[in-house]
């Protein structure tokens, strides 16, 4: 099928909603006519040297990896990489300790993309839709798309935040075609929060019968008071999913460990979709991260520390930020990001790559306070003061 059929097909909901089959990747534009081989382009490949000497404020990583201990963890834990029924460490039980829940509320991944994606390809079968914002992280929608299911996006408010009620009613009106929602708290790319409150309008809000998928990939950067963790509903056995990841907070991303907590009969559903694919290291770094409190908020006040102090200087140039309670933020550049990605990768700093339709804004991810400083230079060159004023007030 072509991708403009697809797309036509999924103007179904109309109204509040955006189809967005163009996710499936395969045309060179999509509906804004970004030329997506040039954004996929934007993901680092390069050889050794190169890469290692890039700013890398482009995927949200932590920038300093593991911490002595887990690293130490990692190192004993050698010794089992030429075996299968090596001890893990009791992973899947230091996870369910950690939440206060029994090991049969957990499924591990090899990251929680995998999560994302085994949530997707159990739930979407029969050509099931998955309800969202746009935009969001969007493996979702990309498992979507590869197995012939739907995705239903819905804009996000003018102050960037997800618009619940129209989640509802998107839900509700088309209840028989909806595998499941899906909500990235706090939301990548705004690293806008949905408050507690918020969450339970919309978990008490739509039919019982579908599960809702809260990603909370940047759970551990997050001090608004107002938000809290959905963990709450799996311990009263709603259906409810929490996706979490060790690549954030604890430094694993190129390791490949995350998590998903749900009641045991959700968990049975996902369980024959997911590879259990995840190496002996990860498994005894993981169960040390989980301990290592101390460094957990070493990372936490670090990023907090220098976005604030990236975003006001932004702020006092003139340019508008969205708040973020994350290890990322988004700055409004008053105009397209896209060739503005690529003068800044000429300056040796990777950034985040568009996304539509706020393809006036850049995503800037928490690294060092090196490459934040390589960053404030980079943008200086790019965006010299004066422009400022014509720039910074775009929305
Ligand atoms: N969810 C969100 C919101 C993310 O931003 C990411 C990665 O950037 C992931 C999930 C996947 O992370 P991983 O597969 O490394 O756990």
């Amino acid at each position: 099928m072509q991708a403009k059929d697809r797309l036509s097909r999924r103007g179904f909901v109309g109204g509040v909603a955006t189809a967005i089959g163009y996710l499936g990747l395969e045309p060179a534009s999509n509906a804004w006519g970004l030329d997506l081989r040039t954004a996929t382009s934007a993901r680092p490949r390069q050889q050794g040297n190169e890469y290692d000497g890039l700013a890398k404020l482009g995927n949200n990583e932590n920038p300093y990896g593991p911490s002595e201990a887990m690293l130490e963890a990692m190192n004993r834990a050698w010794k089992y990489s030429n075996r299968y029924g090596y001890p893990d460490g009791d992973i899947t039980q230091k996870i369910a300790d950690h939440h206060g829940v029994d090991p049969d509320h957990v499924l591990l991944g090899a990251g929680s993309g995998e999560i994302l994606e085994v949530v997707g390809l159990a739930l979407l079968g029969g050509g099931k839709a998955v309800v969202g914002v746009e935009p969001t992280y969007s493996t979702v929608y990309r498992t979507a798309t590869s197995i012939k299911g739907d995705a239903i996006a819905v804009p996000l408010l003018d102050d960037y935040r997800q618009d619940i009620p129209a989640m509802i009613e998107t839900t509700r009106r088309n209840y028989r075609d909806v595998g499941f929602v899906y909500m990235c708290n706090p939301n990548n790319p705004t690293g806008r929060v949905v408050s507690a409150q918020e969450i339970r309008q919309l978990i008490d809000g739509i039919p019982e019968d579908i599960p809702v998928l809260v990603d909370e990939a940047y759970h551990h950067y997050v001090q608004d008071p107002a938000y809290a963790t959905s963990l709450p509903y799996v311990l009263e056995g709603r259906n409810v999913i929490i996706a979490r990841t060790f690549s954030k907070i604890y430094g694993m991303a190129g390791m490949r460990l995350g998590y998903a907590i749900a009641p045991p009969a959700l968990i049975r559903r996902l369980e024959p979709y997911s590879t259990g694919t995840i190496n002996a290291l990860v498994k005894w770094g993981g169960v040390a991260a989980l301990e290592d409190k101390a460094s957990e908020l070493r990372v936490r006040d670090d990023a907090i520390q220098l976005r604030t102090r990236t975003t006001q200087k932004l702020e006092s140039m003139g340019y508008d930020v969205i708040p973020s309670e994350t290890n990322f933020f988004m700055v409004s550049i008053g105009r397209q990001v896209q060739p503005v990605i690529a003068e800044f990768r000429k300056k040796g700093v990777i950034v985040g790559r568009p996304f539509p339709p706020m393809l006036e804004h850049l995503r800037v991810s928490v690294g060092t306070a090196a490459e934040m400083d390589r960053f404030m230079t980079a943008f200086t060159e790019i965006f010299p003061v004066a422009n400022a004023s014509n720039g910074g007030r775009s929305g």
